[in-house]
């Protein structure tokens, strides 16, 4: 074991409240692509987030948008929990703060109600408009664009866009709970998508320790009391190991 992963055990063993806010790069081992990696298969280096990912590429072309979701939904379907969820899900009581819209963690038995995510689920649709009707989506077997049966505006994914709000409630409970936290364990983000990744910044003030996991330095780094330089499937099995972390 490094000297920087006993360093980080020893923050996390000692009676603590522990969080984790993760990102993309915990599901990469799981052969979903990352959003800004430097890698040549990720998702922004394919395609032109302002047509896929906003209001306004919605109006413009709701099919494609559609057909764009529903191609990443039926990778999910096909995905697997890597060791990095598997790990983290053995941590039972420990709430999950993620930008993923992906149900790995979930898949790998972290219950429901302990995920947090911010930027929405790609296992619902909702209506457009804002009627505030939603439907369960089958990833495998995803419909097409179709309306709202209660209102008839176009139904799309229950994901947050560029320049949307985030779920109010879903915020409120994840910048509570980084205020009240003894540690925050950061995996696989890029810590440069707002406010997400303002939680760092909001535990990090409160004196909160702050434990990065990233194969490559990133926005967190300068935050990070120990920043582990690594893959997520391979660190977090090691650095969880025999310990039992909790959130509350
Ligand atoms: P990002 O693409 O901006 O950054 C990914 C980070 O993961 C990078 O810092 C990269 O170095 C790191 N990384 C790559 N492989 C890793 C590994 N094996 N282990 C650990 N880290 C690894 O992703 P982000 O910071 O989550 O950006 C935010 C946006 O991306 C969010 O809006 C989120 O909704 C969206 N997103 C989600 C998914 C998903 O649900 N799985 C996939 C792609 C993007
Ligand atoms: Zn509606």
């Amino acid at each position: 074991m490094t000297p920087k992963l006993e360093e980080a055990r020893a923050l996390l063993a000692r009676p603590s409240r522990v969080a984790v806010f993760s990102g993309a790069g915990l599901s990469a081992e799981s052969g979903i692509s990352t959003f800004r990696d430097t890698e040549t298969d990720a998702y922004w280096q394919r395609f032109n987030p302002m047509e896929l990912a906003t209001p306004e590429g919605f109006a413009a072309n709701p099919e494609r948008v559609i057909d764009w979701y529903n191609w990443r939904r039926r990778t999910l379907a096909t995905a697997r929990p890597n060791p990095a969820h598997v790990s983290l899900a053995a941590q039972h009581g420990l709430v999950q703060i993620t930008q993923n819209v992906d149900d790995l963690l979930e898949r790998a038995g972290v219950p429901y109600e302990q995920v947090y995510h911010l930027h929405g689920t790609l296992s619902e649709d909702r209506c457009h408009a804002g009627c505030g009707y939603r439907e369960t989506i089958e990833l495998a077997e995803p419909p097409a664009l179709r309306a709202c049966v209660q209102c008839g505006a176009p139904m799309r994914p229950a994901v947050v866009w560029f320049g949307e709000a985030l779920p109010g409630d879903v915020w409120q409970k994840a910048e509570t709970l980084c205020r009240n936290i003894d540690c925050l364990l950061v995996v696989g983000t890029s810590a440069t998508v707002y406010p997400a990744a303002g939680l760092i910044g909001i535990a990090h003030q409160q004196g909160t320790k702050v434990i990065v996991i990233n194969p490559n330095a990133s926005d967190a780094s300068a935050l990070a009391d120990v920043e582990l330089i690594g893959e997520s499937g391979t660190v977090l099995p090691v650095l969880l190991e025999g310990l039992s972390l909790a959130s509350v």
